[in-house]
């Protein structure tokens, strides 16, 4: 196995201070999950932002250094301007609400785009510093799009992979962006570029020919004399992990706990960062609809709805988050009692085994999103159904749902659709219910995240190694 050298803007860790002491954690993500066997395996290194260091003393960033040696992890610091401009800038606030087809949500100038040239090139010259004849690299995500290009220039004969975690939109779209060209060049850099679906794949081709008159041949291209490979990863969770946490005692008694409080109320869930594409307020104004036409669903229907405090620093995120609060606010004034409220409100992160609880409490597991490049709560509901029971209702905007086809699948954009799906959810007879998770268990452990990482670097390293020599 040839050394792994995975380039992504964060590094999988959180660095922990507490007066002089620092430490640094390994996160829990499937993403981290996935990745740190073939990390660890290949000998290879991790190239990323550590997160804020700025307030450490040089002891403390020494030890941190030391640490994240450790962890085979190879820190690259972004300044404070780099982090507005980079990250929050042209990543959250160009790139992210384009590829999610949001496009008054863009700002009208594109300031940022020089602090995420330049920011790409750290990270190319970083991980070239780092790069041995023979690695394989493989760049994560958005905000590196221009990494495959700039490596390719440094390094001719490496072989490159991009994964792309987010959706890739309709080539109108992506027309629109004025540094469109610049962006698929960078792409072009890779040997695979992957998506999570093959329509997001099929985006990506449309784009190449409108914007640089580039034709593909199936599932690849010809740029500048060489084959890059196009195609369709989606990625999966580590769907072992949730299913041996739904049988824990410790998670089971939290469910007894909360299925008992319901007081015999139905159990709908939503879990999600807060975030403009997830479909939030459409989801309430469902429930909402709901408990409007049916009143014998008043009372005995809640939703617990997780939001996840998100890039807090972006004032479009702050605008939603008002929004979300007013529409809990007037639907729990509306239809609430003295005794309990439709819906139960939560700003806050909880950890794997919190959620695991949830998911297995739940009758019916809402993911609606407008727009989502997969969806991995989707997945990870399932998992934790080793009971076999639980309806997911699905949007069908969410990557997840070209897999996830047994999901009561729905249009987020239609209220009075979602409204039926949940009142169908909470209907659907119990041999339905069993079927269909069934069908989604299936897929979801067959297709996990370690498959996922096997199948792209599996076809990463069909590609034949190049050589520069004539
Ligand atoms: N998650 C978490 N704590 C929470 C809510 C969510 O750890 O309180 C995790 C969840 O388990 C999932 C991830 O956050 O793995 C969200 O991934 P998803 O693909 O659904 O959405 P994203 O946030 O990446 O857009």
């Amino acid at each position: 196995m040839s050394r792994l050298l995975l380039v992504s803007n964060r590094l999988p860790v959180t660095v922990k201070a507490e007066k002089e002491h620092v430490s640094v954690v390994r996160s829990a993500g499937g993403l981290a999950t996935g990745l740190s066997g073939p990390h660890e395996r290949s000998g290879g290194l991790w190239i990323g932002w550590p997160g804020d260091v700025s307030r450490l003393s040089s002891p403390q960033r020494a030890e941190v250094e030391s640490q994240l040696a450790a962890l085979r992890c190879v820190p690259l610091y972004l300044s404070p301007s780099e982090v507005a401009r980079f990250y929050e800038g042209y990543s959250n606030r160009v790139l992210w609400p384009l590829c999610h087809y949001l496009l008054d949500r863009m700002p009208r100038h594109h300031r940022d785009w020089d602090a995420y040239a330049k920011a790409n090139e750290r990270f190319a010259e970083l991980v070239a510093r780092h790069y041995q004849p023979g690695d394989t690299i493989w760049v994560h995500d958005y905000q590196l799009m221009l990494v495959p290009g700039l490596l390719r220039e440094r390094l001719p004969e490496a072989r490159i992979g991009y994964f792309h975690h987010i959706p890739f939109p309709s080539s109108e779209i992506f027309q629109t962006l004025p540094h469109r060209e610049k962006l698929l060049r960078g792409l072009l850099g890779a040997d695979v570029v992957g998506f999570h679906t093959p329509g997001y794949a099929y985006h990506f081709s449309s784009a190449l020919l409108r914007v640089l008159g580039l034709e593909t041949d199936m599932d690849h291209v010809t740029h500048e004399g060489r084959i890059v490979r196009l195609g369709s990863f989606p990625m999966g969770i580590d769907a072992e992990s949730f299913e041996r946490l739904a049988h824990d005692p410790g998670v089971l008694g939290e469910v007894s706990v909360i299925q008992e409080r319901s007081d015999g109320q139905r159990l709908l869930l939503g879990i999600d960062r807060l975030d403009y594409t997830k479909g939030i307020p459409r989801r309430l104004l469902a429930v909402q609809r709901l408990l409007e036409r049916e009143p014998a669903w008043r009372g005995r229907l809640r939703l617990v709805q997780v939001a996840v405090p998100s890039r807090t620093q972006v004032e479009d995120y702050a605008a939603y988050r008002d929004k979300v609060d007013e529409l809990v606010g007037r639907i729990n004034g509306q239809y609430g009692t003295v005794h309990n409220v439709p819906v139960h409100y939560l700003y806050r992160s909880f950890n794997e085994r919190q959620l695991v609880g949830l998911y297995r409490a739940a009758d019916v597991m809402l993911v609606t999103p407008i727009r989502d490049g997969m969806n991995l709560v989707a997945k990870e509901f399932c998992a934790a159904r080793p009971d076999e029971d639980g309806v997911l209702i699905l949007s069908e905007f969410a990557g997840a749902a070209t897999e996830l086809r047994d999901a009561v699948i729905v249009n987020p954009y239609d209220i009075d659709g979602m409204a039926d799906a949940i009142e169908h959810a909470l209907e659907m007879p119990v041999e339905e219910r069993r079927r269909r998770m069934r069908a989604l268990r299936a897929q979801v452990k067959s297709r996990d995240v370690h498959w996922w990482v096997s199948h792209f670097l599996d076809t990463l390293q069909s590609v034949p190694q190049r050589s520069t020599k004539p």
